[in-house]
């Protein structure tokens, strides 16, 4: 099926390009191995490996054209992956997106239409030694950093407390302003990604404690002291490949935070992703 988007333009540096509204591609990996895709001989970069992708729809989501693109090309069950994060590489005007998630399960998977010859997991320390379509080469070092998932935990009585919303005559109401809002969040910036999609933790206290899970938000109740609740559950979520941030203003429990791995994030940060 011809899309909108289907054609060869040239960008800010001159390169030839596939794709009129940029392009997206799928890192996906599990275990430590990534899913490359070899490329078939009548496309460009003939029998090299690289990500499976294509051209962006006008409007699309780089996390829709990615997942779309290998659902048409590999036998994937792109529903199973769970995307972490996008990077962007910007070529004046011409963008082209890594989509960067895991699978919970290992599958078999192999070609589906005309532009793939093989696909295969590969571990991520022997992607140098494929013959590599040279831009996912360029772009390999930076991807293989963003094999990771975020984390981001909310001091919800810091954060509330930011924000001259009428908070202290209705901690309850404030705190499930602030859910709902952040239960919103279609993807922030946190690094290593240009958009991450974090797990979303809110750490709740005192008569904000009875507000509940929403659909994309979980929360953390503090029986006794909230700081020492945000601290425990930085450690409780710490992993090698997880990054942890956390959302206060509180130096001290900023500085906790990072003896426990954690990354920190003033309220602002995050009232201006709302
Ligand atoms: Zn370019």
């Amino acid at each position: 099926m011809l899309r909108e988007g289907d054609e060869f333009v040239q960008c800010g540096q001159g390169h030839r390009h596939w794709g009129k509204f940029g392009a997206a591609g799928l890192l996906v990996h599990h275990d430590g191995a990534v899913l490359l895709q070899q490329r078939s001989a009548m496309s460009l970069g003939p029998e090299t490996w690289g990500l499976f992708g294509g051209a962006r729809d006008r409007d699309e989501a780089p996390v829709t054209t990615a997942l779309r693109e290998t659902a048409e090309e590999s036998t994937l069950d792109v529903t199973a992956v769970r995307p972490h994060g996008v990077l962007r590489e910007d070529h004046g005007g011409w963008y082209y997106d890594t989509v960067v998630g895991d699978l919970a399960e290992r599958q078999d998977v192999g070609p589906r239409d005309w532009e793939s010859k093989d696909a295969r997991w590969v571990p991520a320390d022997e992607v140098e030694d494929y013959d590599l379509f040279p831009p996912f080469a360029a772009s390999w070092p930076r991807v293989r950093e963003a094999m990771r998932r975020a984390v981001l935990i909310v001091d919800t009585a810091n954060v509330m407390g930011s924000r001259n919303d009428g908070w202290w005559r209705d901690r309850y109401g404030a705190a499930t302003r602030l859910r709902d809002q952040i239960d919103k969040l279609e993807g922030v910036p946190l690094p290593p990604f240009d958009v991450a999609f974090p797990e979303l933790v809110m750490v709740v206290e005192g008569k904000a404690k009875e507000v509940g899970d929403a659909e994309h938000v979980r929360t953390v109740r503090a029986e006794h002291d909230g700081d020492d609740t945000i601290v425990e559950t930085v450690a409780l979520l710490t992993a090698p490949s997880v990054d942890v941030h956390v959302v206060t203003a509180d130096r001290e429990l900023k500085r906790r935070c990072a003896a426990e791995g954690a990354h920190t994030l003033g309220p602002r940060w995050l009232l201006n992703q709302l």
